[in-house]
């Protein structure tokens, strides 16, 4: 740290990213990217774009929010564009909570949220889930903070009823409802049929896991009209073209084939069920995903040593030192291929351990 660090974030611990290795070609199955490039249309979209890079790309992202707001029956006022869902994240914090709104979540879930939290100087409670690792609605209901949900939850997979999502954002009036919905397309429920309901709700989501596009950073926020603008007011006040014009013109041709996309997800939860299914024959105990993941632990091998030994195999999934879950490994799931690829090798090590 050099000594012109500000004090206010000497104690700042950054998020660590999963790994990007560059010395050898690893079957990736650590950051929930999708296994699927995007299509010929997206690239020529960015190959035509780049042609105007001397131009500043549009703040508004007039053409991309008209397309995303009839996709997902909304106004194109309840939708802000940005730079990831990490963005609106942090946008969400800034705007919506501080000491008198305290943020709420879950002990075990993104990684992301205690550091947007610290960086903004927000007061922040994390609740223990229950021992099945699903939320306690009643934890939440009534519980008077800003309160941000993964659902479905990461590393955990699991996904919660959208009834207790909405006794929560009723029971919390008078604060802002975070429900980060960067999973929802393998099999969730999405919230934001709640929009016109509930002037607390702000539902944020990503083109980085089901639409193929996590290098290009397109997220999203969704909400009523007021909750947009303040979002906006804070973007306007840090960074207004947050979408690059590469990312705008690239996110308008996933949506322009967007069932695609959408039947690439669907892929992914056969793909997701077989997964499950195989590693339960091996022994693993596997938490009910409604992801593009599993999270799943061996009696037989602990968390950090699978982790080590598949990588040396040539395949990478995430593991975490937090305690509560050192035993797991999160595993993205990616094409028949390479689930038949990890399990092959799960196989092998398991049997190198009981010779
Ligand atoms: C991946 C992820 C995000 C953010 O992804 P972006 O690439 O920044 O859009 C947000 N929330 C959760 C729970 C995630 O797993």
């Amino acid at each position: 740290m050099s000594k012109f660090f500000s004090q206010k974030y000497s104690a700042l611990t950054p998020y660590v990213p999963g790994e990007q290795p560059k010395d050898m070609q690893y079957i990736k199955l650590n950051t929930n990217e999708s296994p699927f490039p995007p299509t010929e249309a997206v690239a020529a979209a960015v190959a035509s774009e780049s042609a105007k890079l001397q131009l500043y790309s549009d703040p508004e992202c007039v053409e991309l929010r008209a397309k995303f707001a009839k996709i997902y029956g909304i106004g194109t006022d309840q939708v802000i564009m940005t730079n990831g869902s990490d963005e609106v994240l942090n946008f969400a914090f800034m705007a919506f909570a501080d000491d008198a709104h305290p943020l709420a979540f879950a002990d075990i879930t993104y990684g992301f949220y205690p550091v947007f939290a610290q960086l903004n100087n927000i007061p922040y409670e994390e609740i223990p889930l229950a021992s099945d690792f699903s939320i306690k609605a009643q934890d939440y209901i009534g519980i008077g903070k800003t309160v941000v949900i993964a659902n479905p939850n990461a590393p955990t997979g699991l996904c919660q009823p959208l009834s207790d999502i909405e006794e929560i954002v009723k029971s919390n009036p008078d604060n802002v409802v975070i429900i980060d919905e960067a999973y929802v397309d393998f099999g969730g429920e999405s919230a934001v049929s709640l929009i016109n309901k509930y002037d607390n709700l702000l539902v944020t989501g990503t083109f980085s896991k089901s639409r193929s596009m996590a290098g290009a950073r397109l997220g999203f926020g969704i909400a009523n009209a007021s909750l947009i603008a303040d979002l906006n007011t804070v973007k306007y006040s840090t960074n207004p073209y947050n979408v690059n014009r590469m990312t705008a013109a690239a996110g308008c041709a996933v949506l322009n084939e967007n069932e695609l996309y959408m039947a690439n997800c669907r892929t992914i939860m056969q793909n997701r069920e077989w997964t499950t299914c195989e590693l339960s024959r091996l022994g693993f105990e596997v938490l009910p995903s409604k992801t593009n993941f599993v999270f799943a632990k061996s009696s037989r091998i602990g968390g950090e040593n699978l982790y080590l030994a598949l990588k040396e195999r040539g395949i990478l999934v995430r593991h975490f030192k937090k305690e509560r879950i050192k035993d797991y490994n999160r595993i993205t799931i990616g094409t028949a291929e390479q689930m038949q690829a990890l399990i092959s090798a799960i196989e092998c090590i398991l049997e190198e351990k009981t010779l």
